[in-house]
């Protein structure tokens, strides 16, 4: 036996895309057959049944109507799989034999154009990556709007970066790329990101080189700005071929690539812009609760996709950003124009991806009535715009184009209120084609001329009640009830009979007919046809409109954090490049808007480049120190991002990076402990920062013993403050009042804490940053307020007393005392030295463990011993 015609065509196309899912096209549904049919029904919890293929067994099969495609399309790419859609492209009326079909697009997480299922505040991103002997090439590209850009990247560590910056929905790359060090299971499972290779064919240069030039339409790359680029180019080539290969349209609105540099912004790794809060918060995922969720008051999607990416990638450019600050202080000198101008950004409808939604043929009549209504408010927006002399503004005001013949071209040519369907007419203005007011008058007049037949064949029947009507099935007819019957002519043709009435036609009723719907069938086709053409006009200005939305995206971005500085009482930073943080009365721009009635407390942060390099902050649970460092960094995160800053004052110094280690982690679920999350993000610190980056570390060395856990510390600290290393500027919180001691010590460490107020056995929080260190950590006054038993904390404090004993503040002031000789010599650290003896033999080390008597050793003989023994070696 063999397969059926219709299934043969079906194996032909199904081979060739292997790895998808094929959504196969008959009639009214997509089908899907064998392997496909089984892996769907159970994924989108559909029927499975079978159909006849001429083997022996029924070819396993399930399917879903055409009008409900995008959503099953949509849940499959959720799940992480590529969807092939085949259509038929022959007319299967007038078609002999099999209609030709053919796989017109391949949907896959990175490029679904389906905007009701897409985040239209996120951009959807798909990521090219390359990796050669010794770095990464990159491409990024989001297909719904055009955006693409370029970059090469040295090291696994920034990919990572970058990759956690545009969160893609899908990355490919080469083969070698497995293997160059970055954790791809991870990026796979925890971030959902689909990533796959692709053969290696496109990834040959020439194949690349040619696929940008004849997308560009480009002799040299020089043209598109990839001439220094190598992997670059590669990656950005084998994008464009993949993409050509799964949209199978031109792309037309991908109109240039943007190189760009990751050292141009602020770094911030993953789990930074986590901890950070920064787009989302850490437990529940959502914008609400972020500083996106408080910065974010965009009234147009571009906006909002643009202040996101603000956001995530903070500037370091001196100049760029006081251009943002000014844009932002000269809208608030004018804040009823400011609100004016918000005004008009409403109902400007997301242009970008109308372009693409154009450029792929897939915009409807009241897409471009949208178009036309965005394009309305442009010029009230320049003439306000006018008012203004900051040069961002200056430069909205120039790159918007109220592009005037185009809204004078759909306003013409499309009604107010087009229908969503875009064969069935009622799209094209009267008066706007000839042709098209001809068809209708003719439509107009046939109906007349229906109305005068009724008429006339009641007048001569005398069956008062006829009436014509008409379906889709058998058109137009007369219906006549059943007790005239009898009085029907002998002429009448009989179509149907149903329960109470019978239907007629005549000669002259079809003759008429074939008018009507001839007229309406030439009216419907030339109606679409020249939609088509407006559309493809407005399509072939997609460079104006992109400068266009990008412009009015800034605008909108800035009279967003405009309207909030203003809102939230926030003041413009003084921007230094000398490395001088200093903030008076600082804000946390979230907490202060959760906490009710103004009852944050606002705290100063002090940061320098000499004396004051590391402030070592001290206080119980719950006082307030992750708040505080946290809202440091983000103060000059937002000054960075060019906003204004929730503080009386601020005058931020620049920084390259900002890393944080913060409090548990939510990476548990990878398998790992604690404690080693928390020193795999030490060791990517020190490795990483540099003098110039803002560090906020919190409780370091809590993942272990105390012991352990206190030298880790310690050695964290000094490793930072010595410049000679790092000496980078940092925020340390610490349950280790024992880390006090190095205030004075190690030069640029100084000592804070967060006030509390004892009240007999109770604590009360002040929530105010105050110098020195914290003596006590009130652990068992901060268990009282969680509630734990009174029992319990009574044998706590027995027990607290009895071990006062092993103090080890004792134990850690006697290590710091001035030494004999000098093991490591710090130029401007106080130190004197770490060791206490001389070298000594490892043998005797290990002589001197084995007699050692454990079981009766106390913490503070441990410690000692510990210590002894380190610096033997
Ligand atoms: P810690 O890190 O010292 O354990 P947190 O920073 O987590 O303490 O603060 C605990 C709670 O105290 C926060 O959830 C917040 O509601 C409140 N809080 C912190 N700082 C302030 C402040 N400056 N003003 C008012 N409330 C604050």
């Amino acid at each position: 036996m063999a397969l059926s015609p219709m299934m043969q065509e079906y194996v032909k196309t199904k081979e060739e895309y292997k790895d998808c899912i094929l959504f196969y096209r008959l009639g009214d549904f997509y089908e899907m057959f064998f392997e496909d049919a089984t892996l769907a029904s159970q994924e989108l919890e559909i029927t499975l049944t079978g159909k006849d293929c001429g083997l022996e067994e029924r070819a396993p099969m399930c399917g879903v109507p055409y009008h409900a495609a995008d959503t099953y399309v949509n849940k499959l790419i959720e799940k992480g799989y590529k969807v092939a859609i085949c259509e038929q492209v022959g007319d299967p009326k007038t078609t002999k034999g099999l209609v030709k079909r053919e796989v017109v697009r391949v949907v896959t997480p990175g490029t679904v154009l389906d905007t009701v299922s897409l985040d239209e505040t996120k951009n959807n991103y798909i990521m090219s990556i390359v990796f050669t002997e010794n770095h990464f090439g990159c491409a990024i590209a989001d297909i719904t709007t055009g955006d693409c850009f370029v970059t090469e990247i040295d090291r696994a560590q920034k990919l990572l970066d970058e990759i956690n910056k545009f969160v893609p929905a899908e990355i490919i790359c080469n083969d070698s790329f497995f293997v160059s060090g970055l954790d791809t299971d991870d990026l796979k499972n925890r971030m959902g990101i689909c990533i796959h290779a692709l053969d290696s064919w496109h990834f040959d240069q020439d194949t690349c080189e040619r696929a940008l030039k004849d997308h560009f339409q480009v002799g040299t790359l020089e043209g598109i700005g990839l001439k220094d680029y190598d992997s670059g180019m590669i990656a950005s080539g084998a994008l464009f071929l993949y993409l050509t290969e799964t949209q199978k349209t031109a792309m037309s609105h991908m109109t240039s690539i943007r190189p760009y540099s990751a050292d141009k912004y602020m770094l911030l790794d993953s789990s930074t812009r986590r901890n950070l809060e920064l787009v989302e918060t850490l437990r529940e995922k959502k914008k609400r609760g972020s500083l996106l969720g408080v910065l974010d008051k965009t009234r147009t999607a571009m906006g909002a996709r643009m202040l996101r990416s603000y956001v995530e990638q903070p500037l370091i450019d001196k100049e760029k950003i006081e251009e943002r600050l000014d844009a932002i202080e000269e809208l608030n000198q004018n804040a009823l124009l400011r609100e004016e101008l918000r005004e008009y950004l409403g109902p400007i409808y997301d242009l970008e991806r109308l372009v693409g939604r154009i450029s792929y043929k897939s915009a409807n009549p009241r897409d471009l009535v949208a178009f036309r209504s965005s394009l309305k408010m442009l010029p009230y927006l320049r003439e306000l715009l006018r008012e203004f002399h900051s040069p961002l503004l200056m430069q909205i005001h120039e790159r918007m184009d109220a592009m005037e013949e185009l809204e004078n071209l759909v306003s013409k040519a499309i009604v107010e209120e087009p229908p969503l369907a875009m064969k069935d007419g009622g799209i094209i203005k009267d008066g706007y084609n000839e042709e098209v007011d001809n068809y209708r008058r003719s439509k107009s007049e046939g109906k007349q001329w229906l109305t005068q037949l009724e008429a006339r064949e009641r007048e001569r029947t005398g069956i008062r009640s006829m009436k014509i009507k008409y379906n889709r099935v058998f058109g137009y007819y007369l219906e006549v009830t059943n007790s005239f019957k009898d009085q029907v002519p002998e002429d009448y043709i009989r179509k149907q009979t149903l329960s109470n009435s019978e239907r007629y036609v005549t000669p002259e009723l079809k003759e008429l007919e074939n008018l009507i719907l001839g007229a309406e069938d030439k009216l419907y086709a030339l109606e679409y046809e020249l939609f088509c053409q407006v559309r493809d006009t407005v399509g072939r200005e997609v460079v104006r409109i992109q400068k266009t939305a990008k412009a009015v995206a800034t605008l909108d971005v800035l009279a967003s954090l405009a309207l909030v500085a203003e809102r939230n009482n926030y003041t413009r930073p003084k921007i230094n490049t000398q490395g001088v943080i200093d903030i008076k009365n600082g804000r946390h721009p979230v907490v202060e808007q959760m906490i009710e009635n103004d009852m944050f407390i606002a705290n100063d942060t002090y940061l320098d480049n000499n004396k004051k390099r590391i402030s070592v902050i001290t206080g119980p649970n719950m006082a307030g120190k992750s708040t505080y460092m946290r809202q440091s960094a983000l103060i000059v995160l937002m000054a960075q991002l060019g906003s204004f800053v929730p503080a009386d004052k601020a005058n931020i110094g620049i920084v390259d990076r900002i890393f944080t280690r913060v409090g548990a982690s939510d990476d548990l679920a990878s398998g790992q402990s604690t404690f080693m999350v928390e020193m795999t993000e030490v060791a990517n610190i020190l490795r990483n920062a540099t003098a110039k980056s803002l560090l906020i570390l919190d409780e370091i060395g809590r993942g272990t013993s105390t012991f352990d856990g206190l030298s880790i510390a310690w050695a964290v600290i000094e490793h930072i403050s010595n410049p000679k290393i790092l000496g980078a500027k940092t925020l340390f919180a610490t349950h280790y009042h024992e880390l006090t001691e190095l205030e004075g010590k190690i030069s640029g460490v100084n000592n804070y804490c967060v006030a509390v107020k004892e009240k007999g056995d109770d604590i009360v929080f002040l929530r105010k940053i105050v110098k020195g260190g914290a003596d006590r950590s009130y652990g068992i006054q901060v268990a009282r307020l969680a509630g734990v038993p009174e029992s319990v904390l009574d044998r706590a404090k027995e027990l607290v007393e009895e071990l006062v004993d092993s103090d080890i503040t004792a134990t850690v002031r006697d290590l710091t005392a001035p030494k004999k000789k000098d093991s490591i010599v710090y130029d401007q650290v106080d130190m004197e030295q770490m060791s206490l003896f001389d070298t000594v033999q490892d043998d005797d080390i290990i002589q001197e463990i084995r007699e050692l008597d454990v079981s009766n050793l106390t913490p503070m003989d441990a410690l000692n011993f510990l210590y002894r023994m380190q610096n033997k070696i």
